[in-house]
């Protein structure tokens, strides 16, 4: 019986990881498609087209790296940490979605200078970030502003939040805000939740914020989500800092925060 509910446990993490590669699967499509919509709309301006067609193979080029990833996870595999810059990652990403949102949606970089060098997956982290951009635009349908933010950040105490802890040490936070619907503290309560969704049947599955968790959790790092109806919802992301990269660098400055909360 408990090897039988092992088993059951794990079937259970297989699907709750199926659903989100195809739910992340299904935002770079959005993103492909989107792209190829506008090229249509005015495939004369050869400029445009050109930035467009280069976002949108970009999104392909990730939809391939997920389906690999998806037969590596079959075969076992787990995360593959690098050290990351975040500065750049939000960069890349930022100009990565400018197409897929509406004209009316501005986008805000706030990147701390002299960011301190993450430690995580990347692949799987720029994953969250489209995730976290998307019902962010979800969140803006009259428009509103998207705003990407680094920061070093030191805990000196267990920080806690929904089940997770953060342990004492050294974090990069990144932040991603809109300034959209929000959600009501029942519907913050739930967000995390596998599956939970607002959206309409074939727009959400529910699983994006659930992704974002299980990444964190799995990398030693943390989630925070604050959102007030009407006014808007930011996410906080901590990922942990490099160890490789302490030993290279200066004594660690103050904790910096760059227009935060
Ligand atoms: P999905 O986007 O597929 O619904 P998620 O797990 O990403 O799944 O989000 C769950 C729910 O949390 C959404 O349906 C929505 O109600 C709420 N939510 C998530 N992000 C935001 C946001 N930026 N602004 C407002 N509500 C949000």
């Amino acid at each position: 019986f408990e090897e039988k509910l092992r088993r059951i446990q794990r079937l259970e993490v297989v699907g709750q990881l199926a659903g989100g590669i195809a739910h992340d699967f299904n935002n770079l499509l959005t993103v492909v498609i989107g792209n190829l919509d506008l090229i249509q709309s005015d495939p004369k301006d050869s400029e445009r087209v050109s930035r467009l067609a280069a976002s949108a193979l970009q999104a392909g080029e990730r939809g391939a790296e997920l389906v690999h990833r998806m037969v590596a996870f079959s075969r076992q595999q787990t995360l593959d940490p690098h050290q990351i810059d975040l500065n750049e990652v939000v960069t890349r990403m930022s100009e990565m979605l400018r197409p897929t949102l509406s004209a009316r949606i501005a986008i805000e970089l706030k990147l701390a200078p002299e960011l301190w060098t993450a430690f995580a997956d990347p692949g799987q982290l720029e994953d969250c970030l489209l995730n976290l951009a998307l019902n962010a635009r979800d969140a803006m349908p009259d428009g509103g502003t998207l705003t990407f933010e680094t920061a070093n950040r030191v805990f000196d105490t267990t920080h806690t939040a929904r089940d997770s802890e953060l342990k004492p040490g050294a974090y990069l936070m990144l932040s991603v805000s809109d300034t959209g619907v929000g959600m009501s503290p029942d519907v913050l309560a739930q967000a995390v939740q596998p599956f939970f969704t607002t959206k309409e049947v074939g727009k959400g599955s529910g699983l994006g914020l659930s992704m974002v968790y299980g990444f964190l959790k799995q990398s030693g790092g943390h989630l925070d989500i604050y959102s007030e109806a009407g006014l808007g919802t930011s996410v906080k992301l901590y990922l942990p800092r490099s160890v490789g990269a302490v030993a290279a660098e200066p004594p660690p400055p103050a904790a910096q925060i760059v227009g935060g909360k």
